[in-house]
This record gives structure tokens, C-alpha cells and sequence, in this order.
């Protein structure tokens, strides 16, 4: 069975196309700058990537090059378009309705439409790359695999906040969670390569890329995760800010006449790491700054760490326990000095890591960095949030 993953965004779509059979890529890339020129890089293991620029005005065109290239008698890895036996989309908000993965149809598609208002960057490419692709692949069943579903279980009193209720009730004001198909995928894999069943394990699965977020996985269940109504709410990231006093945000705005969408943008894209910083978003930059002496990039690595610290510690007060420590993503997966700090005085909790393992572990394989008298496993494990969605596409269509 071969399986295409959509990932669209804003001005970009991401594919990758599996076979499921093998478990293998056989196909991957990207279009950028949708709406605005056009670029499209594609990549075929084993063979020199492509890139070719194009005019791409609109998600439509983006794909019909996707699926022109995918067939190329040079570039292409499969004969005709009606090889893709399924379509799995990355959507990240599914609302209150969409608890799991779901074949996508009309219902599905108007519903993603009204809740545009809680997820207006997301939804709208989303939107369109499933549209694109029904009008192109018309007979071939799409699965939408949401980012929230993940939290689905999560009880009312870890996701209602301490506003008035109507905000919940009229205005949908709620923790909703994100970047769970990389949780799930993490802990399905943890418990894995522990061999153990993961209704047996209590885990805490931190995802730290340029946006981050910890989730608390109870016996399979994500019982408690960072982001909240937007990504924006947890750990300080490349650019957001993370949690913060809510009242600076009106006194801010009315101190330097800043109106909603300037402040947003300051949140979103001027805070974190380069809001601290000055310099970067960059993990690698901080920690290069803070290795040559800057006294800011070096603040920007402790609050860091000591957010996702403190976030360890309540989870696991939460769960009462904990078996595992996970990282994954762009900085949990490839910085040895973040799991350094964050594990560094935690052995109350049972958490040692081998310093020696942490600073030589293998790239882009699960590796475990436990300390030898650790109580508590401590593992890379890289994500694959496109393997995930391949994975409950082909499950949804089978
Ligand atoms: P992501 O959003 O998961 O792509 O992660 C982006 C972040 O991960 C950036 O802050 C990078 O500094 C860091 N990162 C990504 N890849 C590497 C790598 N190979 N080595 C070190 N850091 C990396």
C-alpha cells in the first residue's frame, strides 16, 4: 500500500509518499513560497534532490507539480497518481469534535471551517490542501490526522482555565494541546524499544524543536501537555514567548500603543530564544553565543532548561511517578547540552543520565542515556509525526 502524507501550511506544503509494506520513503519534499513565486524541492533516497522553481499561486498548483514529479519518467517513483492508495493530512486543531483520526468528507471539512476562528493559521491551509486534494484524487479515500487528538482524554480540570466559564462554553476558550502525533509517535515507540506494554509506563515525552511542548503520558494516555489554547502557552521556544503573566500583555500594549495583531506578532515571532537573545532562534547560535561569553544567550539556556525542568517536575507529581524521560525533535534529539541541563539535580526524582552516552549518542536511532543507577529511564527517541499519520491513514482505509 502507498500512502502520501500532505503537510500544508500557510505558504508551503510538505508530501512524503510511504510504502507500507517496507516502511520506506520512497518520495519526499517541499513547495515554498506558495502565493508569492514558487519553489519546489524533491528528494528520491538514492538519487541526486531536485529543486526547480515555479510559479506556484495557490495549494492547487502546488500539488498538481507534487503529483507531476511523483510520476516523472526522471524524477518520479511511481507510474500514475492512481498508485496512491490514500492520503493522510497533517491538520493540527480538530476542535472539540475530532477525538482521532477521521476519514475526511464534507462534514469533516465544514466543521475544520467553523473553527477557523480558534485556529486561523493553521486551518486555512489545511483546508486547502484537503480540497486540493479531493478535487485532484477524487477517488482516493484522505484521512485527517489531527495534532489535538491526542489529548482528547485529558480531564476538565487540566484543560479549563480560571476564567469566567463562559469563555469555555460561548467561546471555546479551552487547553486543546498540540504536537501530539509526535507525543503518541515517541511513546509508542518508547515503549517499544523497552519492550514493556505502555499502559505500564508513566512518561514524559518532551518534544524541543523551534516550537517545543511536554506532554504527560499515563498508561498510553496524555493526561497533561505545555501548549494550551494556542502553541503559544508552555516552555519559551525559537520565537514564541511560552507562558507569561497575562497582564503584561495589556499593560504592555497600552504603555507602547501596541494593538492585537502587533502584539501577537511579538509573542509568536519576536520572543523566545530571540527574544532573549537578540541574536537568534537558533538553539545552535544560543549555545555558540553562550559558549563564547554572552551573558544573555547563556540566561536564554537556563530559562530554557528550567522551564522544562519545572514542567518534569509537575508532570511527574501529576502521574505520581515516572519510568521514562523522553526527548525528541530538532533540540531534544540533537543537543546533548539541553539534556544536560535539564537532568542536571534530578536524581531525587530518580533521573541520572551517562554523561559519556548523552555527548556520544548515534543520530537519528533511539538511544538510551540513563545514568547506571537511574530509577528512571532517560531515551532519545527521533520523531516521525509523517510515519505516524501514514500509519493511522492506512489503519482508517484498511
Ligand atoms: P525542529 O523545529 O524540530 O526542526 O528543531 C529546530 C531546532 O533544533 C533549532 O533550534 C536547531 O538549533 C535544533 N537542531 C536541529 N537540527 C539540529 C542538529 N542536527 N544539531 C543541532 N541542533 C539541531
Amino acid at each position: 500500500m502507498k500512502i502520501l502524507v500532505i503537510n500544508s501550511g500557510s505558504s508551503s506544503l510538505k508530501y512524503q509518499l510511504f510504502d507500507m509494506d517496507s516502511g520506506a520513503v520512497l518520495a519526499k519534499g517541499g513547495c515554498e513560497r506558495i502565493g508569492a513565486g514558487g519553489a519546489v524541492t524533491h528528494k528520491v533516497p538514492g538519487r541526486e534532490n531536485y529543486t526547480m522553481e515555479v510559479d506556484l499561486p495557490s495549494h492547487d498548483r502546488a500539488l498538481e507539480i507534487v503529483f507531476a514529479l511523483l510520476t516523472d519518467s526522471e524524477h518520479g517513483v511511481i507510474g500514475s497518481i492512481e498508485e496512491i492508495d490514500a492520503v493522510g493530512h497533517r491538520v493540527a486543531h480538530g476542535g472539540e469534535k475530532y477525538k482521532q483520526s477521521s476519514l475526511v468528507d464534507p462534514e469533516l471539512i465544514n466543521y475544520l471551517e467553523t473553527i477557523v476562528p480558534i485556529n486561523p493559521l493553521h486551518g486555512p491551509p489545511a483546508i486547502k490542501g484537503m480540497r486540493a486534494c479531493l478535487r485532484l484524487l477524487p477517488k482516493t479515500p484522505q484521512v485527517a490526522v489531527f495534532d489535538t487528538s491526542f489529548y482528547s482524554e485529558m480531564e476538565d480540570f487540566r484543560y479549563i482555565y480560571a476564567l469566567p466559564y463562559e469563555f469555555y462554553t460561548e467561546d471555546k476558550i479551552r487547553r486543546y494541546g498540540f504536537h501530539g502525533t509526535s507525543h503518541r509517535y515517541v511513546s509508542q515507540k518508547t515503549a517499544e524499544i523497552l519492550g514493556k506494554d505502555i499502559k505500564d509506563l508513566k512518561m514524559i515525552t518532551c518534544h524541543l524543536g523551534n516550537g517545543s511542548s511536554i506532554t504527560a503520558v499515563d498508561g498510553g494516555v496524555a493526561i497533561d501537555t505545555s501548549m494550551g489554547f494556542t502553541p503559544q502557552e508552555g516552555i519559551p521556544m525559537g520565537t514564541r514567548s511560552g507562558s507569561v503573566d497575562p497582564t503584561i500583555i495589556p499593560y504592555i500594549m497600552k504603555k507602547k500603543g501596541l494593538d492585537p495583531d502587533e502584539m501577537a506578532d511579538i509573542l509568536n515571532k519576536k520572543s523566545g530564544l530571540l527574544g532573549i537573545t537578540g541574536i537568534s532562534n537558533d538553539f545552535r547560535n544560543c549555545l555558540a553565543e553562550a559558549q563564547k561569553g554572552n551573558d544573555r544567550a547563556a540566561l536564554a539556556l537556563k530559562i530554557l532548561s528550567n522551564g522544562i525542568k519545572k514542567h518534569i517536575g509537575a508532570y511527574a507529581a501529576e502521574m505520581n511517578g515516572l519510568d521514562v524521560l523522553v526527548f525528541t525533535a530538532g533540540i531534544g534529539e540533537n543537543q546533548c547540552e539541553i539534556r544536560r541541563m535539564v537532568c542536571e539535580n534530578m536524581n531525587w526524582l530518580g533521573i541520572e543520565i551517562d554523561n559519556e552516552k548523552n555527548e556520544n549518542f548515534t543520530r537519528g536511532i533511539p538511544f538510551d542515556i540513563s545514568g547506571a543507577n537511574a530509577r528512571v529511564k532517560v531515551l532519545i527517541v527521533p520523531t516521525d509525526e509523517e510515519y505516524m499519520i501514514a500509519l493511522d491513514t492506512q489503519r482508517l482505509v484498511k
